[in-house]
């Protein structure tokens, strides 16, 4: 079994509607692990299949997200982005280029102060770490040398 035909069985299994639509739009998100928005996912589905409506995008994106199969992630940057990939990590995102990357992180390195804040219940949790990529970082660097 595919990692798409788990998916579209997963969806099936709660219910949920398994259209030719919804799998290019599961192969798009599996093929594109670079944090896309919903508007780059309705692109690329759109090359696949022309027809495609950005409501099918966006409904298939909600449905997906609220069965825990992909993850919205709030950047901080002006759109949503989506991840196929659910389990715990961090994100890089770099400052010139926008590339997003993710990197594993040990998520007890940031435990709650549970005596601070009693009663808290925690649902999610996002680690982002900002600043220039290797390529970014030594253009940047070059730049700054040829202004001096
Ligand atoms: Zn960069
Ligand atoms: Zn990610």
């Amino acid at each position: 079994m595919t990692f798409v035909d788990d998916l579209c069985a997963q969806l099936r299994a709660r219910g949920r509607r398994v259209t030719p639509q919804r799998r290019a739009i599961i192969q798009v998100l599996q093929e594109d692990h670079s944090h896309p928005t919903a508007e780059q996912v309705f692109a690329r589905a759109r090359r696949v299949m022309p027809d495609m409506s950005r409501a099918t995008v966006y409904n298939a994106l909600h449905e997906l997200v609220e069965i825990g199969m992909v993850r919205e992630v709030d950047l901080g940057l002006r759109e949503r982005h989506y991840d196929i990939t659910t389990g715990e990590h961090a994100h890089l995102i770099c400052l010139e280029c926008g590339h997003i990357e993710d990197v594993p992180y040990d998520p007890d390195a940031l435990a709650l102060p549970r005596e601070r804040v009693p009663g808290f219940e925690v649902v999610d949790c996002s680690v982002v770490f900002r600043g220039y990529c290797p390529a970014c970082a030594s253009r940047v660097e070059n730049q700054d040398r040829a202004s001096e």
